[in-house]
């Protein structure tokens, strides 16, 4: 299909969500701290306890949406989608149970299907924060959902 991806780009300024579960917050914390001269150039959000941390902690501002077992992964899901997060820092536990693992996958999953880059683990986050990138735009190939609808309708007729 022609057109099936179409280019976006991710600013110079980036739109970064920060989440981390209960065992990962002091860790995300902490390089937030570590990191506070890069991350204080860019717009910084989170799931609800983690983004109040971060703030209190480091001084950084923070949006801060629903707490992660409320909904709060599923909103910055949501703002994927809307095109209005461009990074993704989730320390999540994998020694962890969590109520809401189902928002936590679908997550995970919506920042594939838009390509977002997403950092699960502190090297992951050290290797992103520290790429080139960071100071430049880059443009990136999404899949066009206008396109995929039009192909998916045409398809059930
Ligand atoms: P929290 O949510 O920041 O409100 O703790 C994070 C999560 O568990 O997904």
């Amino acid at each position: 299909m022609k057109n099936e991806y179409i280019p976006f780009t991710i600013g110079k300024q980036k739109r970064i969500a920060l989440i981390a579960h209960d065992g990962k917050k002091h860790d995300l914390i902490n390089w937030c701290e570590e990191n506070k001269e890069i991350l204080q150039k860019h717009f910084l959000c989170g799931t609800g306890t983690t983004a109040r941390l971060i703030a209190e902690q480091t001084g950084l501002p923070v949006k801060g949406y629903n707490s992660g077992p409320l909904g709060g992964d599923q909103q910055i899901g949501a703002k994927i989608v809307e095109g209005g997060i461009d990074l993704v820092v989730f320390f999540s536990d994998p020694l962890e149970a969590q109520p809401h693992d189902p928002d936590v996958k679908a997550l995970l999953r919506i920042a594939q299907v838009y390509d977002i880059p997403m950092a699960n683990n502190k090297s992951t986050a050290d290797f992103i924060i520290t790429s080139s990138y960071m100071n430049t735009e880059y443009v990136h190939e999404v899949i066009n959902f206008n396109k995929n609808i039009e192909g998916r309708v045409k398809s059930m007729l």
